[in-house]
């Protein structure tokens, strides 16, 4: 609820100026239990960075952070400590994520260790039972990351993940280093996941057609706001913000005759720094639609249909 996240900028040693970026600005919006909620923009649009506030694993600047009710925003880190069992996340990197001098038991033993009361055999059975859960062998307990594929590696750190059995999981480009067809293995493996343990995911993608398939809802973040939010079909077959409708033209079309046919909108106009926000809509140097109330007042987030909302001064 209206949650900001800023990032001091030092310029130089010798300059004052209290320069930020507005990673997150003013941001709300809510993630149904049960759900998956994709957050897709260009990079550097904030979506990082607001999931990890909502993780907290970064302090907000200003807002509410309602986890399950309770506003968790200020919480300090022993008071978080509940809560972070709770909220785990999946990196997009499980090159660099897993510690590579740790063999699998002992890094999904990790958050077990950290975080329940569970003796070291009760931990090894629940640690073996998760790698089951993910597609390895209780042979693979042994091996060391860089024994694995990146696929294989990727279901390591999801092992890790759940294996304390958290509600929300943030996925942060969890998918976008692997292949295409192991994407497609590992989305299956998380929605089966998701019905059989209960989990709620975040799902962080900076390419809207990774998160079409596994989303229930769908937010288009640019540079630190929320520019829209839909269900996920309708945000496909209806996009209304002008950004959301260059983000879908962006995505590459397999068949060659249907590309050569399409008419893409393209992005055209300067990505403006994050570092100056002045007032107005900050879509607006490269929107094709600007008109001059646009440069005037910043678009609010605006429910047009049910469960359908866009922050833009066409609607
Ligand atoms: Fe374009 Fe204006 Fe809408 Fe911004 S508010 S997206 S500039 S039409
Ligand atoms: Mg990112």
């Amino acid at each position: 609820n209206n949650l900001k996240k800023y990032f001091p900028i030092k310029t130089s040693l010798f300059n004052k100026s209290k320069q930020v970026v507005k990673a997150v600005d003013d941001v709300s919006f809510h993630i149904y239990k049960g759900e998956t909620f994709g957050l897709v923009g260009e990079s550097g649009c904030g979506k990082s960075t607001l999931g990890r506030t909502l993780n907290r694993l970064y302090d907000p600047t200003s807002g509410e952070i309602f986890f399950d009710g309770k506003d968790i925003a200020k919480l300090n880190n022993k008071e978080l400590q509940p809560y972070r069992k709770r909220m785990q996340m999946i990196f997009q990197d499980p090159y660099s994520s897993l510690n590579p001098y740790m063999n699998v038991e002992e890094i999904i033993d990790e958050p077990l260790e950290i975080h329940t009361s569970l003796s070291k055999v009760e931990r090894k059975e629940v640690a073996m039972d998760i790698l089951e859960k993910v597609g390895l062998k209780k042979e693979d307990m042994e091996k060391f990351p860089h024994e694995f594929s990146g696929g294989q590696r990727q279901r390591i750190g999801i092992a890790r993940a759940l294996s304390i059995n958290p509600d929300f999981i943030l996925c942060d480009e969890a998918i976008s280093a692997l292949d295409v067809s192991i994407q497609a293995q590992v989305i299956n493996m998380l929605e089966d996941l998701q019905a059989e343990m209960k989990l709620t995911y975040l799902f962080v993608a900076h390419d809207l057609s990774m998160v079409r398939h596994i989303s229930n809802r769908i937010g288009v973040m640019y540079l630190g706001k929320m520019v829209e939010i839909s269900k996920s079909d309708e945000l496909y077959s209806k996009p209304l913000h002008p950004y959301t409708q260059a983000l879908l033209s962006a995505i590459p079309i397999p068949d060659p005759i249907k590309a050569q046919n399409s008419k893409r909108a393209i992005i055209t106009g300067e990505l403006p720094s994050p570092i100056e926000m002045e007032t107005g809509c900050r879509f607006r140097s490269r929107c094709p639609f600007a008109k001059p109330i646009c440069a005037e007042a910043n678009p609010q987030l605006k429910e047009v249909d049910s469960e359908h909302l866009v922050a833009c001064h066409l609607y």
